[in-house]
């Protein structure tokens, strides 16, 4: 009766409600699913955390509105972390902002700085709110393919003049979902240079920099001399701490930038939650052991299973960050006929590469946040393919 509004019209099903759908039609047949399919950690969230939360519950004090910005005390704890993990010197006051999940950030913050007809340089395949905050701005997304060939990474300056331009932001998310491509110094540098050059807003998505099992760390674009004049990064307690539940994140970086989101998220919600917030600060001060646990379940069950995976001959894109493997889809499948195969005939969910853009193509995603034996149990099934 009501019609929906055009930004909402022409924009595709959101990939994972598309999946919980078949999903559900899955269970109700009675399938006994292993879902590989949406990244979302499977171990609980640390004692520590849980306890604080429930005693703030209890504190007055925190029934009430929350500040905009997030509490002083919880941005003062992002500062200190990013000081401690990254060497990155930040002013709580004006370089931090508390979000409600990063996503909520991400997808309003084109609102802040982008006017109909900008350009918005958006990687693909890409976690897609990227794209869609774009739209809801009335920007116009302009695609960077992420190829295997170059390691994943965007080629920024084969971006054509006309579109520099009109272009307003770039987005850049390493350790990457999907791909689990990561980006070293260089890249960020020569990014951060171009950017200024172009006058362009470089937005890093850094969801998964505690989420890595090499020697080196995934690192802060916020490193790079210069970056705090053109970047804002987005970050999340969500992945780092098994947190997605509890929507806590925030936005870092340049000032104007921060206070520009701000405005925005002013005039849309009220904040976090307080209790929340006090929980995320314990999360931020907890032991480097904490975090080493939780890599070490990824770790272990990311070594079985591309072992596995290669075993039944499947080619894994080899990277050494993020819960993710990122797979090429067997000779003859498209991505979509590959994950509805699993699906049907070995009751696996995964997400297909093309659910996350065009340039997707061609792989599909897995996430290890369910335990080894059911991933061992995924690859078995999918051995009785005989692919
Ligand atoms: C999970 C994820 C986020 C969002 O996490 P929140 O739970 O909203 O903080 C942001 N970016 C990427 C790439 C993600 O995978």
């Amino acid at each position: 009766m009501f019609e929906y509004a055009q930004r909402i019209k022409t924009l595709p099903p959101y990939l994972f409600a598309q999946i919980d759908q078949k999903k559900r039609e899955k269970l109700q047949q009675g399938v006994d699913l292993i879902d590989l399919g949406v990244g979302d950690p499977d171990i609980p969230t640390p004692k520590a955390i849980v306890e604080t939360m429930q005693r703030a519950v209890e504190k007055p004090e925190h029934h009430r509105y929350p500040s905009y910005e997030g509490m002083l005390s919880f941005r003062q704890a992002v500062a200190d972390w990013y000081k401690r993990r990254f060497g990155v010197e930040l002013d709580p006051n004006k370089e931090v902002i508390t979000l409600i999940g990063s996503k909520e950030g991400i997808a309003h913050f084109p609102l802040a700085f982008v006017n109909s007809g900008d350009v918005v340089l958006c990687p693909d395949p890409a976690y897609p709110v990227y794209k869609i905050g774009t739209l809801f701005a009335g920007g116009e997304p302009y695609i960077l393919p992420l190829k295997e060939e170059n390691n994943f990474l965007p080629d920024f300056k084969s971006v054509p003049k006309d579109v520099l331009k009109r272009a307003k932001i770039i987005w850049v998310n390493y350790p990457n979902n999907p791909t689990s491509a990561t980006a070293d110094e260089s890249f960020y540098k020569e990014l951060i240079e171009w950017a200024r050059e172009n006058n362009i807003i470089v937005a890093s998505d850094l969801a998964y920099s505690e989420i890595y099992f090499g020697d080196k760390k995934p690192m802060s674009i916020l490193q790079i001399e210069g970056a705090k004049e053109v970047a804002i990064e987005f970050h999340s307690l969500s992945k780092s701490y098994n947190m997605t539940g509890w929507r806590l994140g925030m936005a870092v970086g340049n000032k104007d930038l921060i206070a520009g989101l701000g405005k925005v998220k002013t005039n849309v919600d009220s904040g976090q939650f307080q209790a929340i917030q006090e929980a995320g600060t314990v999360a931020l001060n907890l032991p480097e052991e904490e975090l080493q646990k939780i890599r070490e379940i990824y770790r272990e069950r990311r070594t079985a299973m591309i072992k596995a995976l290669e075993e039944v001959g499947l080619e894994v894109y080899k990277s050494d960050a993020t819960f993710y493997l990122w797979i090429k889809v067997p000779k003859g499948y498209t991505s979509a006929e590959f994950v509805s195969l699993l699906l049907d005939k070995c009751g696996i969910v995964c997400t297909p590469g093309n659910g996350f853009g065009e340039y997707g193509e061609g792989y599909f995603r897995i996430s290890l946040t369910v335990p080894t034996n059911r991933l061992l149990e995924a690859v078995e099934r999918i051995r009785s393919l005989r692919l």
